[in-house]
């Protein structure tokens, strides 16, 4: 397979190279060249596949000609080593619990193949180490730590700011040791990211050692996403929630980068609707792209904060970055969503639609919704009230837009994106609750804190690197 980029101006990539720079030398994304419809046969078995098969046969469709089969397999199985269950919440509104991993978060999923799909990919040629740089405000940072953790061949160096990061985020990724070193930096956030991006600049540090990122726009760390995506169709089938037998699979594929652009613009003729609370849209946009190969949802919903630039988008079909703004629901606090770029040009066939023909493809097949921090709170509240299930700040969101938006004969799924414990502070807070933390979070918060703390100089994190 070949990944071509966004922007356009850049070669194509094969999948080392793609994985291994992660951007584009046009800064563009990397997209898969093709994206295959899987067969009819899939559809009619997946209610008796397990999550690692249906898996399987999602990541063959897109890492089969790269990745020989056993090895494919084993990534697929050793990153899978937790579910993703399908709970029904009330009446034709389910969630799909995307927290069972490591540390609570559905990033847990993509950092896990990545390590792997890197690792198989000899990233170090030679025997030298590659050096995973990562700056975060939390949660990414501890999904790639413990993603990455013991993957032999690869270091990883998280740097976080000193004092912004609660406690059970720090704890996810400066306990582990190992292969892990976690770097306080004295600033914020910003400073992070400008280190990272000053060292892959750096020609000098760059000589002497290798550098990648993991960052979610990584194809490796996006396309794994789609896996959820079908085992929860696959569930709800096999519990006999939902059906597919008037579902024409190869809907997704009319619309396919490879179809004839004249064909009518259809949805299939599903009922389900797929809900997903987004920030950077790399979660929406994996499901997007499931749906491009059969995927039997009908429509589906990206579920806003008060970070409003895609909703906007969709009323408008303009679209304006802004800077973001804080929320309770922080992971989705951002203001120009690095996969818009994949989403574009997934829906405007790599831009030979015009971006008003785009916009109505796009706008027919999602809708939006915003909420503010107030919203949010009324909602987790109502439905811990109602159903005794407890959201978290950011599947909150999601759960609301199908409240709002689920027509008659509709069945919802919204993704819960993490355990509520993440947010234990806030969550108790909001419902008056002692919610219990899982074994597997208290275990890190027993753990001996191990990081090398730094100012924000660039030269100080250059010297660090390569002494
Ligand atoms: C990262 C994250 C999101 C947003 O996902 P995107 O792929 O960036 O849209 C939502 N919820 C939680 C808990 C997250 O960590």
């Amino acid at each position: 397979m070949k990944y071509y980029s966004t922007n356009g101006n850049a070669p194509v990539a094969d999948l080392r190279k793609a994985v291994v720079k992660g951007l584009a030398e046009d800064r563009g994304l990397y997209m898969p060249e093709r994206i295959k419809t899987l067969p009819k046969e899939f559809f009619d078995n997946m209610k008796d596949m397990s999550f690692q098969e249906i898996a399987y046969t999602v990541a063959d469709a897109f890492f089969g000609e790269d990745v020989e089969a056993n090895v494919l397999r084993q990534i697929v199985y050793d990153t899978l080593a937790f579910d993703c269950p399908v709970v029904k919440v009330e009446e034709n509104i389910y969630a799909l619990e995307l927290f069972h991993g490591p540390t609570l978060a559905f990033k847990d999923v993509g950092a896990r193949f990545m390590a792997r799909m890197l690792a198989s990919q000899n990233p170090s040629e030679g025997g030298e180490m590659v050096n995973v740089l990562v700056a975060t405000s939390g949660d990414t940072g501890s999904a790639v730590a413990n993603g990455f953790l013991g993957v032999e061949g690869i270091h990883v160096y998280v740097l976080y700011p000193n004092g912004k990061v609660s406690h059970i985020q720090e704890s996810q990724f400066t306990t582990l040791g190992r292969n892990i070193t976690a770097i306080e930096v004295d600033g914020v956030f910003d400073d992070c990211q400008r280190l990272v991006k000053s060292a892959f600049m750096d020609e000098e540090l760059n000589r002497h050692m290798r550098l990648t990122s993991a960052n979610s726009i990584n194809v490796a760390r996006f396309l794994p996403q789609a896996f959820y995506y079908f085992n929860a169709v696959a569930r709800l089938i096999e519990n006999g929630e939902f059906g597919i037998e008037n579902y024409d699979y190869t809907e997704g594929s009319k619309k396919g980068m490879q179809a004839n652009l004249n064909s009518p613009f259809s949805i299939p003729n599903s009922q389900l609707v797929m809900c997903v609370p987004s920030g950077n849209f790399g979660n929406i946009c994996s499901a997007l792209f499931g749906h491009e190969m059969g995927l039997p949802v009908s429509r589906f919903i990206a579920a806003n904060n008060a970070n409003d630039v895609f909703y906007q988008y969709l009323q408008t079909g303009q679209y304006n970055p802004k800077a973001s703004v804080q929320t309770l629901a922080n992971a989705m606090d951002v203001g120009d969503p690095s996969n818009f770029a994949r989403i574009i040009n997934l829906y405007s066939r790599n831009g030979q639609l015009t971006p008003e023909e785009t916009h109505r493809r796009i706008s027919s097949l999602i809708s939006g919704c915003t909420y503010t921090d107030e919203q949010i709170r009324e909602t987790m509240r109502q439905c811990y009230d109602d159903t005794g299930y407890v959201l978290d700040p950011h599947g909150a969101c999601g759960y609301r837009a199908l409240k709002e938006q689920l027509r008659e004969g509709e069945v919802g799924v919204f993704c819960e994106t993490a355990h509520p414990a993440k947010f234990k502070e806030k969550v108790d807070e909001i419902l008056g609750t002692d919610i219990a933390i899982p074994e597997r979070l208290q275990a890190f918060m027993r753990g001996q804190k191990q990081s090398v703390t730094m100012g924000k100089e660039f030269q100080v994190f250059k010297e660090f690197l390569l002494s």
